[in-house]
């Protein structure tokens, strides 16, 4: 069996609309029945019955995570509470969080989504899958456990942190999965090797699945090298559940989305125009196949683009490219906009340095901190032509000059969660 459903994953792109648009009518439907959307709605003078195609989604105004802070914490239940069995939540860094809330459905629905995931790279009911997210309001946690119960895969919830216990549950169980955040996995790896444990030989690794912040395709390769493993992107976000919205196949040449549990849309961030197929742009989802709190056209913020054209693994849902990063993670230095993912791409290209970097920006001025790898010396002449020639693949990059600060193995802080890569001292001052 090559699919996990293959009917639904392969199915042609007129029945899959057909699908959407029922689960659509269903979904705003039940939509109408949150404080929220029957205000929006009201305001806008928008009758559920009357939406009748895909195109007239384009009716509804967006949601934005301001709209769920706003309405904080039920205002956009659709169901009562009595019928919600998980709530999670992502802390902001301002004002309030945010809250998804699910019906045993929703769970049900959202672990066989990651299943599927799961099953499309290679998982099956033989293997050992090891969770080393945080559990708790964080959906990497439950949302992979659930998916990997489901498939059937012996799901260890090892949790987030304490590298050297996640080393001897992956010797000792034997895994041969992990779900990992990228900027970690360099790190486990790099622990393995100085514990003098060959990944390739010492363990039974074959798949790693990272996500839950962006990364370059570079990042990806050098997590495939050290671990001696396939390295899967998976995408995902607490508003739309949380893992399993888009995941990489085994043909790598993007994430399928799954459309029959959102509608997807790239708009422009600032027209809010949808922008043509290709071009990079806002993430819009509609989640469709949700019970207790359905999102109509929820924006993002994660910048991306639609890859034309169909995947030869078979499956029909569209394929997102890898995320570039939120709109939010932009720096905008002497009117140069730059994403750090672009800043990782070039680090990674070099193999005297290591994976933990940190970009700060401080007075206009870029640095870059980064650490060198095992197979670097500290000759210095050999350290200087190292940094020159970094600064200038940089500055082809970002077409300005970073100052280059190349540090020892460690000197850089490692968190447990997703990775700090930008200090913007502007911020504060
Ligand atoms: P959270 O809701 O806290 O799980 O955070 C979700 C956010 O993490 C997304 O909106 C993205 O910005 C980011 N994210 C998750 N997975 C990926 C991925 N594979 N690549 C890049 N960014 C990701
Ligand atoms: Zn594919």
């Amino acid at each position: 069996m090559t699919y996990w459903q293959e009917e639904l994953e392969t199915m042609n792109r007129a029945d899959l609309e057909k699908l959407q648009l029922h689960r659509l009518k269903e979904t705003l439907e039940r939509a109408n029945h949150s404080t929220f959307y029957t205000k929006v709605f009201q305001e806008h003078a928008i009758i559920p019955e009357t939406i009748r195609s895909l195109d007239d989604l384009k009716k509804i105004p967006f949601t934005t995570k301001e709209d769920l802070r706003n309405h904080y914490p039920f205002g956009l239940a659709a169901v009562p509470l009595q019928k919600c069995v998980r709530l999670h939540s992502s802390s902001g860094t301002t004002g309030n969080p945010t809250v998804i809330l699910h019906s045993a459905k929703d769970i049900d629905e959202w672990a066989n989504q990651v299943a599927r995931c799961l099953y499309m790279v290679g998982l099956r009911d033989t293997d050992i899958f090891q969770n080393t997210s945080g559990y708790g309001m964080f959906t990497g946690g439950l949302g992979f456990q659930y998916g990997a119960e489901k498939l059937g895969a012996l799901t260890v919830p090892a949790a987030a942190g304490n590298t050297k216990r996640q080393i001897k549950f992956i010797k000792d169980f034997g895994t041969t999965c992990l779900h990992i955040i990228p900027s970690y996995a360099t790190h486990l790896a790099e622990v393995m090797y100085e514990s003098g444990i060959d990944p390739r030989k010492d363990t039974h690794l074959h798949t790693i699945c990272i996500g839950a912040e962006p990364h370059s395709e570079e990042q990806r390769l050098r997590i495939e090298e050290l671990l001696g493993a396939k390295a899967y992107n998976c995408f995902g976000m607490s508003e739309m559940n949380g893992p399993g919205v888009a995941f990489e196949c085994k043909e790598q040449n993007g994430l399928h989305i799954w459309e029959d549990y959102v509608i997807v849309e790239i708009i422009d961030p600032i027209t809010l125009e949808p922008v043509p197929d290709g071009q990079v742009g806002e993430l819009v989802l509609t989640t469709i196949n949700r019970e207790a709190m359905p999102l109509l056209r929820y924006r993002t913020r994660d910048l991306t683009h639609l890859i034309p054209g169909d995947c030869p693994c078979g499956r029909t849902h569209k394929r997102i490219a890898r995320l570039k990063g939120r709109s939010d993670d932009m720096i905008i230095l002497k009117g140069v906009n730059i994403f750090p993912i672009q800043i990782e791409t070039i680090l990674m290209k070099f193999k005297e340095l290591g994976s933990n970097y940190l970009i700060t920006i401080e007075n206009d001025e870029m640095q870059v901190e980064v650490e060198l790898s095992d197979l670097f010396t500290d000759d210095y002449s050999q350290l200087q032509r190292l940094s020159k020639e970094v600064t200038r693949q940089l500055k082809d990059e970002l077409l300005l000059t970073p100052k280059v600060k190349l540090v020892g193995r460690g000197s850089l802080p490692i968190q447990e969660g997703k990775a700090v890569r930008v200090k913007d001292l502007r911020k504060f001052s």
